[in-house]
């Protein structure tokens, strides 16, 4: 008896483990926050002694922080690491890869004491990688640390001055406009209730479309590795297919009174702007752009135009 009571509960304790297994997975993998703004965090304890820009006749392409005793030196964000052992006037030193948001970065940690990570190790972000020392050409203890932003990994040119990024968001740029459409859905009744299910396990926005069937389609993701995030979601939560469509947009004019006006009106918009901008008589005369891959790009033509030109414009929307 008092064994089946055991069971029971150990029972429940797994179905509430598999229960809370289940759920995370779920709110891990929203897109939003897969592609949320991200930060780097300084390596040390310590004081900056000595910041990145030209020094003594040189350019020194990181900053120094310093602290005695026995002081962790961490990954300033999560990554993999590149480079661990010695080298030349660094020292001991590590270097790590990061990908944030699709843009590439290499952080660098010299001078250290001892080294605690291997090439190839994926690292946390405060993840230690060693500590800090006096190695290579250093005067006292301290970390030299690099960041190098760009598609670049050694090249020191491509470093930025790791101030301006410690405990700052680094918000992802955005490349476009992406939304999700599924497959068909077999009646309205189980397109709604596939609607209401995709909203509570994600948050998204999600609209009950007639697009050659019966189907659901997102709001907008702004990069499309947070589309094909969303994607896998959808696949692995609920086994539908679903297509990543890209928006694209353009600005129509309202009319012009004549082809000499509309003539003008092109001549000065295509010199002023550069844009790609067609003559186009769709429900009287008027001028079109060429397409913007962003909502923000296309609104700020749209602001430039009413501000520069007092024109009417209507932002149109084109999917592929
Ligand atoms: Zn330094």
């Amino acid at each position: 008896m008092g064994r089946n009571l055991k069971m029971i509960r150990f029972r429940k304790t797994l179905m509430v483990l598999l229960t809370i297994l289940l759920v995370i997975p779920t709110f891990s993998l929203k897109p939003e926050e897969a592609s949320a703004a991200a930060t780097f965090i300084r390596p040390s304890e310590g004081t900056v002694t000595s910041g990145f820009g030209p020094r003594w006749g040189s350019m020194h392409y990181g900053v120094d922080i310093a602290k005695s005793g026995t002081v962790p030196v961490v990954a300033s964000a999560p990554g993999t690491v590149i480079f661990a052992g010695q080298a030349g006037t660094y020292g001991n030193v590590v270097y790590v890869h990061h990908q944030i948001n699709g843009v590439s970065y290499v952080t660098v940690y010299a001078h250290l004491r001892s080294i605690s990570v291997r090439v190839n190790d994926v690292v946390s972000q405060g993840q230690r990688l060693g500590y800090m020392g006096e190695t290579g050409n250093a005067q006292g203890q301290h970390v030299h640390f690099e960041l190098h932003k760009g598609t670049s990994t050694w090249n020191r040119a491509y470093a930025v001055d790791p101030m301006d990024y410690f405990d700052k968001n680094i918000v992802p740029v955005e490349e476009g406009s992406f939304r999700l459409l599924t497959g068909t859905f077999s009646t309205v009744a189980s397109q709604q209730e596939a609607a209401e299910r995709l909203r509570q396990a994600t948050g998204w926005t999600v609209y009950t479309v007639n697009e050659n069937g019966l189907r659901l389609k997102t709001g907008t993701f702004t990069t499309r590795a947070s589309a094909e995030a969303g994607q896998r979601l959808i696949t692995q939560q609920f086994g539908w297919v679903s297509y990543i469509k890209q928006e694209y947009f353009r600005l129509l004019t309202g009319t012009f009174n004549s082809t000499a006006e509309q003539n003008a009106a092109y001549e000065r918009l295509r010199n002023d702007t550069g844009w790609t901008v067609y003559k186009v008589n769709e429900n009287g005369l008027r001028l079109k752009t060429g397409t913007f891959k962003t909502r923000t790009a296309v609104e700020q033509a749209q602001q430039l135009v009413t501000n520069d030109y007092g024109w009417i414009t209507y932002i149109q929307v084109e999917e592929q």
